[in-house]
């Protein structure tokens, strides 16, 4: 597999590095800020509990404080530098004009040129720039230098993979954002020297475009990168899992592969990870399954034979020796366990972890349940917020739960812009345009978003993405110094509508939970769920899809079909269901593996496991054939009579 930044792509894309990323005076006050906002030159970070690993925190902390202090002014000189970088480019150029001489203008003034001229945009409106790329051409379209590398946005969320820019400055502010976080983790969290991680981390396929052009998932892009393989050497914290098993071109077996190496390590794995947390709770259940299988290959210091790849193979039997008392030991555990059905199942087999360290928030938050599950009382900690556009805020406070924590913007990673929203009760008809559920207002640079406030994120970035809507709802809880502190929301994305009602995936999301509570009567639970509104029958109403383990009586799935039909507190579903112009909401129960096929599905279209997401409402026709074809129990409310 062609993978890396070797050759012409490091000799291009160190030119659109970020370090420093202001290297001269910008005018307008570039220079005073420029030292505390450049790039630290941090050296190898030793583990967090040596006194250098602890210099090398504080420098790194130190770093972002100063940003953070200087936050606005930080975001203009940012801008400044993105604008400097690729004033010249064609898309530029089409809003900027061919004549603008970049240092005649103070950042302020820039500032506001750029937002006065330079549209907000889609994906769709840089699509076009995007595919010539692919097809190989070189001229400068959005950024100066040639872009080499393709990434591909989950597109489980929104229905298909987004290919987006992806230079040296993502996987080396991959890097930074790591490095902080891990940083303000040591503090609250310190773990042993020479530690390992546990991390269920899985590349995509990667292809070539016509252009030549490598594309593949941003992680799959970091995870082959200098950068990857530095934050291991520097935290001297490595993954049990060699690269060989990251990057295996099958799920499962590359599962298998880390619950092994898991198991093998696990008296040294100071924290369990994973990109999303679906990964995680996927894994474990995979190994309810898998455990006895791997106790013999613990305890033989063989491997299964399911496991096809022959570099995986080798690498893994590299570190593997047979352990038959470390192999009973588990195996003991495992028969405990598997009576308390795997509750605890983290802390008894990693017994000197310190932490479980995912993305929890958003779409992910439905699988808290079973992560604290597995976890018992292991500290949760929330991992960081970005989008293969662009990384976006740092998790400065590690031991908040996920349902409190907030990402400070980290404002040398991207100009960000924040368009005010408001929902349709609050709207002012006079001065907002409706689009969805949301009525918006102009976008306001960071200096000005207001606590309490809900806005979506937009982004101008160093890899060619001007004005960028994100699709992201974020709510300022706060500031740090002078940066905000956001709460992830919820996509913007309407997912549920059949008329004049609006649902949003958070929505969805608190219905599903409200509606699931009942299962707690009972000995079954919700494994995962979607949605679709069903606009073929007449009049048209929603459908959610349940994969429920266990055994859940038909009276109790009806009260859950009840109550969630009750839990739409939209108005115009309220009073749609009401005067019958939407029909009573339908609950389907699929049967076990349901959603392991939908996985499945995606992954087979090139889609990570390390970044997939459920799609929590689809109109996918293969995707309803799967759900229709596993359909086993259909249930409809009588919520409204
Ligand atoms: P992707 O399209 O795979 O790059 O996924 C990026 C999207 O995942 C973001 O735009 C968010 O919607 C979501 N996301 C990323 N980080 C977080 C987080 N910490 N909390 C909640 N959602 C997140």
């Amino acid at each position: 597999m062609k993978v890396g930044f070797e050759g012409r792509e490091r000799k291009r894309e160190s030119d659109q590095a970020p370090k420093p990323i202001f290297g001269e005076d910008g005018g307008g006050g570039g220079a005073i800020v420029a030292a505390m906002i450049t790039t630290p030159k941090l050296p190898d970070r030793q583990p967090t509990m040596t006194v250098e690993g602890a210099a090398a925190d504080q420098e790194i902390i130190s770093w972002f404080e100063g940003l953070a202090e200087n936050a606005g002014m930080v975001q203009t000189q940012t801008l400044r530098r993105i604008i400097e970088l690729n004033h010249r480019t064609e898309y530029l150029q089409k809003w900027l004009g061919r004549d603008l001489r970049v240092q005649d203008l103070d950042p302020a003034a820039l500032e506001s040129l750029f937002s006065s001229s330079v549209p907000l945009a889609s994906h769709a409106d840089h699509e076009p720039y995007i595919q010539r790329i692919a097809d190989g051409d070189t001229s400068p379209l959005l950024t100066q230098e040639p872009i080499t590398m393709l990434s591909l946005s989950s597109g489980t969320t929104d229905g298909r993979p987004k290919q987006v820019p992806f230079t040296r400055f993502s996987s080396q502010s991959t890097l930074q954002i790591f490095r902080l976080g891990a940083a303000y983790r040591s503090r609250v969290f310190p773990v042993r020297a020479g530690g390992r991680i546990l991390e269920f981390i899985y590349s995509s396929k990667q292809f070539q475009t016509k252009g030549g052009l490598t594309v593949g998932t941003a992680t799959t892009h970091y995870f082959a990168s200098e950068e990857f393989k530095t934050k291991q050497k520097s935290t001297k914290s490595f993954t049990c899992s060699p690269y060989e098993v990251i990057a295996g071109e099958d799920y499962k077996q590359s599962t298998y592969c880390h619950l092994l190496l898991g198991l093998a390590f696990s008296d040294q794995v100071e924290i369990i990870a994973s990109t999303f947390a679906y990964s995680i709770v996927q894994a474990f259940i995979a190994f309810e399954e898998l455990w006895e299988e791997l106790c013999e290959d613990l305890r033989e210091g063989t491997l299964s034979t399911k496991l096809t790849s022959p570099e995986m193979r080798r690498a893994v039997m590299d570190c593997l020796t047979p352990n038959a008392s470390l192999a009973s030991k588990i195996e003991k555990k495992c028969r405990q366990l598997e009576e308390s059905n795997w509750s605890n199942l983290i802390p008894n087999l990693w017994p000197n972890a310190k932490y479980i360290y995912s993305i929890m928030t958003g779409s992910m938050q439905p699988y808290l349940k079973k992560l604290r599950h597995y976890a018992g009382d292991l500290a949760l900690v929330c991992a960081d917020y970005g989008s293969t556009e662009s990384w976006i805020g740092v998790n400065l406070e590690p031991s908040d739960a996920p349902e409190r924590v907030t990402f400070t913007v980290i404002p040398t990673f991207s100009y960000f812009e924040f368009i005010p929203l408001y929902t349709r009760k609050e709207r002012d008809h006079s001065t907002s345009a409706v689009t969805d559920d949301f009525a918006e207002r102009e976008p306001l640079p960071l200096s000005q978003v207001k606590v309490g406030q809900q806005y979506e994120v937009v982004l101008t970035t160093f890899t060619g993405l001007y004005r960028y809507r994100l699709g992201d709802v974020v709510e300022v809880a706060g500031f740090y110094k002078g940066a905000p502190k956001l709460t992830f929301i919820c996509r913007r994305k309407l997912i549920l509508t059949v008329n004049i009602d609006k649902n949003t995936e958070r929505d969805l999301q608190i219905v599903v939970e409200k509606g699931s509570r009942l299962l707690r009567q009972t000995r079954a639970e919700l494994v995962d769920f979607t949605s679709h509104a069903d606009l073929a029958v007449h009049p048209g109403h929603y459908v959610i899809f349940w994969e429920v383990k266990g055994e859940a009586e038909d009276s109790v799935l009806n009260a859950c079909s009840r109550e969630m039909d009750a839990a739409f507190a939209d108005r115009g579903y309220v009073v749609s269901r009401k005067t019958g112009s939407i029909g009573p909401l339908e609950l389907r129960i699929v049967e076990s593996g349901t959603f392991r096929r939908i996985l499945e599905y995606y992954i087979d279209h090139g889609a990570a496991m390390s970044q997939f997401k459920t799609p929590r409402c689809t109109t996918n026709q293969v995707l309803l054939g799967i759900l229709d074809r596993c359909t086993v129990r259909r249930f409809r409310s009588t919520a409204y009579g």
